[in-house]
């Protein structure tokens, strides 16, 4: 992570701590050497499809975060874009520990990735290779130690949750992503850690890279899948454990006065994991601080991570 002064703003850079080897096409090629030409398709397009996986240091050694539920999404995700993934879900899994295996790293990020290559130019994909790449690397928790523990600063995005008229939202296509860095980027600009998206119909949709709960009166809930949102596989973890838990739980549309006025709220993702949101829009949420409610499914959810909670235990894909 690097701290750099932009325009009068502390800008952190989620920098790259490069490993030794990248999944590529089947092979594990050296990190510099996982390249790819200018004339990619996807570079160009955004027709691309991707994941973001977390594997964790457990108390049995590493182990990957629901790996076959991100591979069964990939292949869902290339099946809205209509591209024809190379490689079998089951392949894919193995490839992804492989990578994991060979880099010799207890906790990662990973980033498995499914893009038209070099070859064909113009609109149309067809034709084109499908280029698969799997590659991890240490990184830290997406909204800060800080946050984890006291909650971070939103801001409701000017710009709208794409509509499943125009972009599948429920599948992680790379296109959909510029609508994701427009708002975080102008978030930040604006001094907020992260931006929450708004759907068309003005209801609270999801971070850039976050699903959204909320708690009222005891009662948790999240958007639901018709109102544009990612299928993620975190909010699914933290609707399972609710469950439980016996907290009570609903997906419901959430409008922005029901944000404001929330008991608590919190975001989750792979990369951002379980954050509470302590503010929007310069208005405390609840207390101004991460939620009881909040509190208790973040620390089962980090002990499940760890390997501490046998019930979970089909979660974790040990990479031997
Ligand atoms: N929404 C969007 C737009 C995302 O990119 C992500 C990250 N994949 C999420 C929600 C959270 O999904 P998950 O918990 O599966 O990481």
């Amino acid at each position: 992570m690097i701290i750099k002064l932009v325009e009068n703003r502390l800008v952190i850079h989620m920098t790259l701590s490069p490993t030794k080897l990248i999944w590529m096409n089947g092979k594990l090629v050296p990190w510099m050497k996982a390249n790819t030409h200018v004339l990619t398709h996807t570079l160009h397009y955004g027709m691309g499809v991707f994941e973001g996986i977390r594997c964790y240091k457990t108390v049995s050694g590493p182990a990957v975060f629901r790996l076959k539920d991100h591979m069964l999404r990939m292949k869902k995700s290339a099946d809205y874009a209509g591209m024809k993934l190379p490689y079998s879900v089951e392949r894919l899994v193995k490839a992804t520990k492989d990578t994991v295996k060979a880099n010799r790293i207890e906790e990662c990020y990973i980033r498995p990735i499914a893009y038209y290559g070099y070859g064909v130019m113009g609109l149309n994909p067809e034709g084109s290779e499908v280029d698969v790449a799997i590659a991890a690397w240490p990184w830290g928790t997406y909204l800060g130690e800080e946050g984890l523990k006291h909650g971070i600063r939103a801001k409701i995005s000017k710009w709208t949750r794409i509509h499943e008229s125009i972009m599948p939202p429920q599948a992680k296509v790379v296109a959909n992503y510029a609508n994701s860095i427009l708002a975080k980027v102008d978030a930040l600009k604006h001094g907020y850690d992260e931006a929450i998206l708004l759907n068309m119909a003005g209801n609270i949709a999801e971070g850039p890279g976050e699903n959204v709960f909320i708690v009222k009166d005891g009662k948790l809930l999240t958007p639901p899948i018709s109102s544009g949102v990612l299928m993620g596989i975190t909010r699914d973890s933290i609707i399972k454990i609710a469950k439980d838990e016996g907290i009570s739980f609903e997906d419901k549309d959430i409008s922005k006065k029901e944000l404001y006025s929330a008991d608590e709220a919190f975001f989750t993702g792979t990369a951002a994991e379980v954050t509470p949101i302590r503010e929007v829009d310069g208005k405390k949420i609840g207390e101004g601080k991460r939620g009881p409610i909040t509190e208790k499914l973040q620390s089962k959810f980090f002990s499940i991570i760890k390997g501490t909670e046998p019930r979970y235990k089909q979660w974790l894909d040990y990479v031997k």
